[in-house]
């Protein structure tokens, strides 16, 4: 017999919610992780390339185990594979002149370039949603990360709703609400940073 309403059960929206981004989160690892098998990676060789694609200068270990969630020791064996195919090099950090930092060899980077390619089916998919609805998901995401790092549950990232030199709703341009102090110009709503290498934290 079907139920008078068979969506009496339904969880909350919060729970719902949750539910489909790690469905698409899923749906997106599967695409990387075809991607890195092909090029002889695990998971997380394949998240460091990514994570030190945008900082030529290098991160230390500690960096990355923290933004991987994994420990050092498991970062660290990730790096030396890296190392050993020649797609990862030890430097000096530029904070530190005693201690080591990773970064990309030419050869990484080259790859790091081709990673986005996995995902390609799924950006597809968001362009085609009108630019109002992508502008107010993207709106959301950065509002529940933010939630999520005051709860201490995210790692750093170098985004502007974290930045010493964000202004947030500075101007009534509806387009151009926020400021960014540090270039001090009016900051489109819709191109807010996720990962900005001028970022400096509050
Ligand atoms: S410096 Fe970069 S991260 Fe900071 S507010 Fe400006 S654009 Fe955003």
């Amino acid at each position: 017999m079907k139920p008078e309403q068979p969506w009496q059960d339904t969880p909350p929206l919060s729970a719902r919610t949750l539910s489909a981004l790690s469905r698409i989160a899923s749906v997106l690892r599967a695409g990387e992780w075809q991607f890195a098998s092909r090029a002889g990676l695990n998971p997380t060789q394949l998240d460091i390339l990514q994570l030190l694609s945008p900082r030529p200068e290098g991160m230390r270990l500690n960096w990355l185990a923290e933004q991987l969630g994994v420990t050092a020791a498991s970062a660290s064996d990730s790096a030396s594979s890296l190392v050993s195919k020649g797609w990862l090099e030890k430097t000096r950090a530029v904070d530190d002149g005693r201690a080591i930092a990773l970064r990309l060899t030419p050869a990484g980077h080259d790859l790091a370039g081709h990673i986005p390619e996995a995902s390609q089916f799924a950006e597809a998919a968001l362009s085609r949603l009108p630019p109002g609805q992508q502008e107010a998901l993207y709106d959301s995401l950065l509002a529940l990360i933010r939630q999520l790092q005051q709860a201490e549950r995210f790692p750093e990232l170098r985004a502007c709703i974290a930045c010493r030199h964000f202004q947030a709703q500075r101007h009534a341009d509806p387009v151009a609400p926020h400021h960014c102090a540090l270039v001090d110009a009016p900051l489109p709503a819709a191109l807010l940073r996720l990962d900005c290498p001028e970022f400096e934290s509050r």
